[in-house]
Formats: structure tokens, C-alpha cells, sequence
């Protein structure tokens, strides 16, 4: 047989096996015994195995082995781990980090290997060696060992085989640490750290739960109560952030132990505020049982620093269907209802009625002002710039929306954003940034002050819009401005839908030669295969990761996992919310490519980004 006929038989023994539904849903070892197998058959190998590198990357440990038996194709998988170590045998730890492969078909003399010969090749009788290192990324993760009982020299075939398998199990490693951290994530984003309770996020998706159950069964009950503590901001300023901490895990576990009649859910919503949901509480008695039962366990004397305290807490209680058609607008019910209570005085009680809702109103009044901001063209963007870890240039910058409203002074975009989704104005007010940031580029290219490219947030509702990449093509050439000097980005949460106008538009916006980014990175659900059929470029880590790095030790693995998927995917990272000194030191050690956030520059306004940022003419290929 010619070596091609070889090759293509054995990449596709390769491709059948990795692809067959069975392996993919088997479980590492399986995967990796089948591998072994795979090889040690084709290549007619004594013996195949596979290593991991430790963390300290001295140290080598199999983690399986197989053997075949002499004159059959079958053999048996060994499991039991031995170890190498780096001081013992450096010639070949350096070889593993420099090399593709290592063919060794003298083992015995081939000096990358020939420390093993005393105690390893002489004591099982092993002549040549072919090795490749597994690479995750750009990072050393392992090597994969085929062993031969005769001397023989490995053929092209041979080698591109090995290197195959070594890539395979590559992926296999990205996918498990995707899994390791997808369970990491789900924890994060459904558990508070401190009580140990469901959060806001969790009490979202039991209601939504809820409420599609009670539509589909006859019209049941679903009963919210919002409980807030009173006056903790006191109890922390006068006995100290830890006694505030105490108290609040305190009331949990009360609130936790407590019995009341019909309880589905408990959750800490806030710092110092938690929601109980309560279901077919058909009468009020009942509730007002409930809340009767959820006052007492918080007046109760609670010791904290040696002092006692007596905590009293504002109630705001509303009903699923009548204060609210659906999870959020219940909420806004609850949170509503115990505002009131909260301003008639402490420990009160108030359930939601329609006479109270005047923030509702008021809102109403924000909405119509923001429709003729956008249409009058008062919203403005502010650029905050970001770093590049291996030059220290600042290489491009991100547009955020600012509204000088005409009482109220600058608002930020959290002060405004829910109101123009609620009212869906999220397309016109996307627009109108696109718009004005091409209108900026054109005023620093008149004044021949260059302007890094910029990275401008997209909505949902622009993502899913069919005429997205056609609108931004038409205002690119309005001002003269080339798609490769705007980026997007694009929240986990917009493209969780599986829709093809997602991916028609987002493949059209790189049409026109815009790169983009998937932004808050690790607090939505992606799926991997998913993200690698969408042509995104750039990971954003979300700022809350980066809050506590490097002291939580949960966040910074978390970070480092988004960091080796991120690689997997050939994808780069940028960390936002880098505030200082130690988070850029931190990333910047672990490899991660570009940095933002106040440790640089808070978002500015245009005129003072071309001043205190000027990019150099030659900067910008
Ligand atoms: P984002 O996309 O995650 O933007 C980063 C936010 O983090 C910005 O808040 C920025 O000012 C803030 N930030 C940057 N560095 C730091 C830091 O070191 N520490 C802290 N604590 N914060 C930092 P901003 O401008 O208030 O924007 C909030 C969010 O509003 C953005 O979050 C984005 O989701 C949304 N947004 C802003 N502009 C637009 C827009 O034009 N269109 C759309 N659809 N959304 C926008
Ligand atoms: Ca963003
Ligand atoms: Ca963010």
C-alpha cells in the first residue's frame, strides 16, 4: 500500500470513531481506552498510552494504558497511575514543550529519550518511541506515548496519525473543562455565595416555571412576598460590614427552617432582601399566617459581637394573577408594594394595589421623553478605550450610550435601558448610537486625528432584525467610515436563540468586515458547538469574575477556564472591569489578550478620548 493509501485509512478509522454518537457521549476514560485501542491496532503497537501534565508542569502522570496482546488485536487498559518527573529525564520534558512530535526510533541512543533505557526500555523490553505532545491551545496539557517492542522507523503516516489523536484529545479536554465550568456557572449564577440561597436569577425562572404550570392547570394562586430588611445599613455602620454579613446569613437560616403553608421558594434577592413564593395560598388567612410567622422569625433577638440586636423587616405582598401578568411584572409588583410599606415606617406590612403603583407612572413619563431624546438625536456616546496585554496600546474602544436628560443630568445606560426595552425602542436607540459614533469617526478623520476602532453594543432585538447588517452597511457608507473600524458586541444572552436570522446577520456584519464579540461571557448558557459555528472573534469576560480576582479562588478558576476555552476556540480575550493594579497583573500572567476598565479609563466623552488617548498614524494597519 502507498503511503497515502495509509494515511487516508488511517484518518478515517480516526474521523469514524471520533464522530460515532456512542463515543461522544461516552465518558473520558472510555474515550481515551478506545483512542489507545484505535492506535495500538493500526500502528501495531505494543503499547499506548496517554500523560497529563501537572500544573506545576514538571511532572508527567499517565492516566491510561494500553497493552496489546502479543500476536492478537485485542489487550487490556491499565489504569493505575505512574509518574515521570521533569528532573529526572529534562532533555525529554524540554522536547515535550518544543517539539510536535517526538520520534525516537532508536529510543535507546535517541538523546531526547535514552535516560529511560536503564530503568523502563531495558526492564519491558521497548526499542522505539513515538510520542506527541497534546497541546490545549498554546498550553501543554499532556502527551500521548506509543511504544514499540521492535526497532522500526515511523513512517509520514505514522506521525501525522499521532498528532491527529493528540488533537483529538485536545478537544476532548476543552469540552470537559467546558462542562467543569458550565457546572461552576450554573452554580454562580443561581446560588448566593453567603446564605447558600437560590438568588434573583433563580427566582426568575421558578416563577416563569410557575406561572406556565398555573395557565396550563386552572388558574392558581402564586403569592410573592418581598421582605427587606430594616435599617442594616445602621447595624454595618456601626458594628462593621462582618456583623451586617452574620445577621443576613442569620435571618436565611431562619427564614430557611421556617414552615409556612404552601411555600414553594426562598431566595436572598439583594443584600439585604430576600422573596418567598408561596403557591395556592387560596385563602388571605393563609398568607397573612405566613406573614405573621416571617416577622416574628426576624424580630427574634439575634447575638452578633457580643451585643444583642433586634432586626424588624418592610413586607411587600402581591398576587400572580391580579398584580401581575408575568414573572417581571411581579417582581416590580412585590419590590413596588414594599417600598410603601418601607415608607409608612418600619415592620409594616403592604400589599400591592393598583393605587400604589406610581413608579409605574412615573416610568411612563421617562419612556416618552426617551423617544424623543433618540428621535431628536440627544443621546451621546462616551468611548472607553482598551489595552493590548502584549503591546500596552490602547487598540480600540468600546461606545457607551449616555442621555443628558434635561432635570435629571447625565443618566447611565442601566437608568434607561429597561425603560427603552419595555417600550421597544431598543432598534431606533441602537441605531441612533451606530449613527453617531460613524458621525465621530468622520469628524477625527477630518481633523487627520486617527480613532481606534471601536466596539459598539448590540441589543437583542438588533440582532434578530433582518435589515441589521444592510442599516449598519448603509450608514457605514453614508459617513465614509470602513466596516473594519467598527467591532460588535453581542451578549450570550442575544444569541441563545437558535434562529437563522442570528446567523445570517451576524455573518453579514463580518461581511463587511467588522469583527465581533460575545460580551458578559460566563453569565449566560452557550453551548460549545454552538459558538463555534458563529463567527465570533472575542470572548468578554464579564466584570463580575473580575471583581475578586485573584482572592476568590472560585472566580479566578472560572476565569482561567474561559481563558483555555477561549484558546480552544482560537478565540481572544478581553477582561473587563479591571479596576487594579493586581487584576491587570493577574490576566496578564494568565495570557489574556486585551484589558478594560477604570484602572485605564472610565468611559470619556469623544472630544477628551482623541486628547487623553491619540492613537500614533502607523498604529493602525
Ligand atoms: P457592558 O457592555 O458590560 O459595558 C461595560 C460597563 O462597565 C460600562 O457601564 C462601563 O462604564 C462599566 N465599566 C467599565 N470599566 C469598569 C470598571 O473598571 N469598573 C466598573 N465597576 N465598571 C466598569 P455603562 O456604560 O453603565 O453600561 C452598562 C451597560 O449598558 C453595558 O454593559 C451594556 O450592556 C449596556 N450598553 C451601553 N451602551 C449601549 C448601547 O449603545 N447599546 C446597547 N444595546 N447597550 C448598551
Ligand atoms: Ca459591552
Ligand atoms: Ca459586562
Amino acid at each position: 500500500m502507498s503511503e497515502n493509501t495509509i494515511f487516508i485509512e488511517f484518518h478515517e478509522a480516526l474521523a469514524k470513531l471520533s464522530h460515532s454518537q456512542d463515543f461522544i457521549n461516552d465518558n473520558r476514560e472510555r474515550k481515551l481506552t478506545l483512542l489507545t485501542e484505535l492506535v495500538s491496532r493500526l500502528l501495531n503497537a505494543g503499547r499506548v498510552s496517554v500523560w497529563q501534565l501537572n500544573t506545576a508542569r514538571n511532572q508527567i502522570t499517565s492516566e491510561i494504558l494500553f497493552v496489546a496482546k502479543p500476536g492478537s488485536t485485542t489487550g487490556t487498559v491499565d489504569t493505575t497511575s505512574s509518574v515521570l518527573n521533569s528532573t529526572d529525564n529534562p532533555a525529554y520534558f524540554e522536547a515535550l514543550t518544543t517539539a510536535r512530535v517526538i520520534d525516537a526510533s532508536s529510543a535507546r541512543s535517541d538523546p531526547r529519550t535514552q535516560a529511560f533505557t536503564k530503568g523502563y526500555f531495558d526492564v519491558l523490553d521497548i526499542h522505539s518511541l513515538l510520542d506527541a505532545p497534546i497541546f490545549d491551545g498554546s498550553r501543554l496539557s499532556g502527551v500521548v506515548c506509543i511504544e514499540s517492542h521492535t526497532l522500526r522507523r515511523w513512517t509520514l503516516p505514522e506521525i501525522s496519525f499521532v498528532i491527529a489523536i493528540a488533537d483529538t484529545i485536545s478537544l476532548i479536554n476543552t469540552h470537559d473543562n467546558w462542562q467543569r465550568s458550565q457546572r461552576q456557572l450554573d452554580y454562580v449564577t443561581h446560588y448566593d455565595s453567603l446564605t447558600g440561597l437560590p438568588n434573583l436569577q433563580s427566582i426568575r425562572e421558578r416563577l416563569t416555571q410557575l406561572i406556565r404550570k398555573s395557565r396550563t392547570d386552572d388558574q392558581r394562586r402564586i403569592t410573592l412576598i418581598w421582605i427587606d430588611l430594616d435599617r442594616l445599613k445602621t447595624v454595618n455602620d456601626g458594628l462593621g460590614a462582618t456583623a451586617g454579613n452574620m445577621i443576613i446569613a442569620e435571618i436565611a437560616n431562619r427564614l430557611r427552617s421556617l414552615y409556612v403553608k404552601g411555600r414553594d421558594k426562598l431566595a436572598r434577592i439583594g443584600g439585604d432582601e430576600f422573596a418567598l413564593l408561596l403557591r395556592n395560598a387560596e385563602s388571605d388567612c393563609t398568607v397573612s399566617d405566613a406573614l405573621q410567622r416571617i416577622q416574628s422569625c426576624i424580630n427574634e433577638p439575634i447575638h452578633v459581637e457580643n451585643r444583642t440586636v433586634s432586626m424588624t423587616a418592610s413586607v411587600g405582598v402581591c398576587h400572580y394573577p391580579v398584580d401581575g401578568q408575568d414573572g417581571e411584572a411581579l417582581l416590580r409588583s412585590g419590590e413596588t408594594a414594599m417600598y410603601h410599606a418601607k415608607s409608612s415606617g418600619r415592620a409594616q406590612i403592604q400589599y400591592f394595589n393598583a393605587d400604589i403603583d406610581t413608579s409605574a407612572r412615573s416610568r411612563f413619563v421617562l419612556e416618552s421623553e426617551l423617544r424623543n431624546a433618540i428621535r431628536e438625536r440627544q443621546l451621546e456616546v462616551y468611548y472607553q478605550p482598551i489595552m493590548d496585554t502584549k503591546t500596552g496600546r490602547f487598540v480600540s474602544n468600546e461606545a457607551l450610550v449616555r442621555w443628558h436628560h434635561p432635570e435629571r443630568g447625565w443618566l447611565s445606560p442601566i437608568e434607561f435601558l429597561d425603560v427603552a426595552r419595555n417600550a421597544g425602542l431598543m432598534l431606533e436607540l441602537g441605531n441612533a448610537v451606530i449613527e453617531r459614533v460613524c458621525e465621530h469617526r468622520r469628524e477625527a478623520a477630518r481633523r487627520k486625528q486617527p480613532m481606534a476602532p471601536t466596539a459598539v453594543n448590540l441589543a437583542s432585538e438588533q440582532v434578530l432584525d433582518d435589515q441589521l447588517a444592510h442599516k449598519i452597511g448603509k450608514t457605514l457608507r453614508q459617513y465614509g467610515v470602513n466596516g473594519n473600524e467598527l467591532h460588535f458586541e453581542v451578549t450570550e444572552d442575544a444569541i441563545k436563540g437558535d434562529s437563522n436570522t442570528l446567523k445570517t446577520s451576524l455573518n453579514a456584519l463580518v461581511a463587511l468586515g467588522c469583527q465581533l464579540s460575545i460580551d458578559d461571557f460566563g453569565t449566560g448558557y452557550s453551548s460549545l458547538s454552538r459558538l463555534k459555528h458563529l463567527p465570533f472573534s472575542k470572548l468578554k469576560i464579564d466584570r463580575s469574575f473580575i471583581q475578586d480576582i485573584p482572592a476568590d479562588k472560585d472566580d479566578c478558576a472560572i476565569t482561567l477556564s474561559i481563558l483555555g476555552l477561549a484558546r480552544g476556540l482560537g478565540m481572544q480575550v478581553v477582561a473587563e472591569g479591571v479596576e487594579t493594579e493586581a487584576h491587570k497583573h493577574w490576566l496578564e500572567a494568565e495570557g489574556c489578550d486585551h484589558l478594560q476598565g477604570y484602572l485605564f479609563s472610565r468611559p470619556l466623552p469623544f472630544e477628551q478620548l482623541l486628547q487623553s488617548f491619540p492613537v500614533a498614524a502607523d498604529a493602525l494597519s
